[in-house]
């Protein structure tokens, strides 16, 4: 379960905001005068805003484009930590090991002193990967 990068509890949900546009439509009488408006419907506006701690209300600093991006964060596929999380096990270039797992550092916000993390999915590759930054670590 992933971990809020600013309160430090655990994420068990998200809170989406996203925008919802809403349209009418407008007729004339034959003098040029409204005549009436008709509440036309809710257009989606794609999120592109970012998901709410459910604890701290802080925004979790990842571009939501759509719903599997989120469940892709709590499921730990993409991570944020702060540059000194203790649960970070070993850390070598652009590779990180948390919670047993090997990460790959999309981005580092150094005004936030976050890092961006994305799980490394291919097994074989990550044996490989963790194999080495624990000898570096060693
Ligand atoms: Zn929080």
């Amino acid at each position: 379960m992933p971990k809020c990068p600013f309160c430090g509890k655990k994420i068990e949900c998200l809170r989406i905001y996203y925008q919802e546009v809403a349209s009418y439509t407008v007729y004339l009488d034959r003098s040029g005068e409204i005549l009436d408006r008709t509440f036309a419907g809710y257009e989606e506006v794609k999120p592109d805003g970012y998901p709410i701690c459910p604890s701290c209300y802080e925004e979790i600093p990842i571009p939501i484009r759509d719903e599997r991006d989120v469940v892709d964060f709590l499921k730990e596929k993409y991570i944020i930590l702060r540059l000194d999380d203790p649960e970070i096990k070993a850390q070598k270039d652009n590779l990180i090991i948390f919670r047993e797992k090997v990460y790959k550092i999309v981005e580092r916000k150094s005004e936030l002193n976050l890092l961006v993390l994305k799980l490394v999915e291919d097994e074989i590759a990550a044996d490989i990967l963790r194999a080495d930054l624990e000898d570096k670590n060693a």
